[in-house]
Formats: C-alpha cells, structure tokens, sequence
C-alpha cells in the first residue's frame, strides 16, 4: 500500500500530509474492518514512498482488492474529489487488479460447468462499490486515525489504531460492508 509518486519535492506542505494521512489510514481502517493484522501505518516520508501500510497480512483475493481501493478512495473523499487520482494511487489500483485477476484465476476451473464466466469489469466495479462503501461507513474512523497520525507524528500499530478507536468510542461501530456477490454458489470463492 504504496503511496508515492504524489509530490517529487522532498518539501511537503502541511496540505499534503493531510492527504497521505488519509490515503494510508484508508488502508489502515478497511483492514481493521476486516480484522486483517498489519506492523504499523506511517505517513514518514522514505525513498520509497510517502506513506505506508506495512506488514499487512494475507487476506482473500476480495477482502485484499478492496482493502486496496480504499486509501486512493478516502484520499479522493477527502479531497472532494469524485474521481481517483491514478498518479497517486496507481500502485493501489494495480494491486486490485492483481487480486480481482487472482480471483478470475481461481475461478477459471469451475466456470463453464454451470455456464458462469467471470466478468472481470463487473467484479472490479463491484468491489470498488464495496470499498466506497467502507469508506463512507466508517469516515470517523478513517480521521480519528488520520488526526492522530499527524498530531502524535509517529507510527501507529495495529494495537495502537484499535486502543485509539476504543478511546474514542469508533471500535464497535465500524461498519463492515457486504462483499461483492458472484452469481450461483460462487460466493464461496469471495470469502
Ligand atoms: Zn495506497
């Protein structure tokens, strides 16, 4: 969940920080959704990138697609934006791709016995609809998250993401969304 390519200049504006915080604690809040553990969420600038989910766990080819879509999602959302900046979030963008094709994979061997054949455009608006979804559900989340990362200016675990949502009362209330239906009985394949 690589954020870069946003700005070159080493110098970033306050503004600028702001939008990271919200892309990464995009990522950070859809994977405390689903339970999917990760090391820490960072917005510290490296070589590499601005911003950063690390050691994030495996998860279904679904849950991981959209756990990918929500940081350019929440960026976007917070930004006013109604489209995806794809400078910003090409990474993501090719990391639900990967899953969704990941999935079509799985997919491929069954597909024909009852007619069913995968529509990768389908399943990547429908898991895009779900990431929307998280995002809108659980905004209280995604800034209480984004506001700590830049108030504290420091990384913050998972354990450390879960203690500050109890504190403020978000725990409990964090939405998780339907996940994408596959026609038939290959819902299983969606878990
Ligand atoms: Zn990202």
């Amino acid at each position: 969940m690589v954020f870069e390519n946003y700005i070159h200049s080493r110098e970033r504006t306050r503004n600028t920080k702001r939008y990271i915080a919200f892309h990464e604690s995009g990522h950070a809040v859809a994977a405390l959704v689903f339970g999917i553990h990760f090391r820490d969420v960072t917005i510290r600038y490296n070589n590499v990138s601005c911003g950063s989910v690390n050691g994030l766990g495996e998860s279904y080819y679904t849950i991981s697609a959209i756990i990918s879509l929500c940081g350019p999602i929440s960026q976007s959302k917070f930004e006013n934006k109604n489209e995806l900046e794809y400078n910003s979030s090409y990474m993501d963008i090719d990391d639900a791709e990967h899953a969704i094709n990941g999935l079509i994979t799985t997919l491929k061997s069954i597909k024909y016995k009852n007619g069913y054949r995968p529509c990768e455009k389908k399943l990547y608006n429908d898991m895009f609809t779900s990431a929307l979804i998280l995002v809108n559900s659980n905004w209280d989340q995604i800034k209480c998250i984004s506001e700590n990362l830049l108030k504290l200016e420091s990384d913050l675990s998972y354990y450390d993401c879960v203690t500050l949502l109890l504190e403020n009362g978000l725990y409990d209330s964090m939405i998780r969304p339907e996940l994408p239906k596959l026609e038939g009985h290959f819902d299983q394949y969606l878990l």
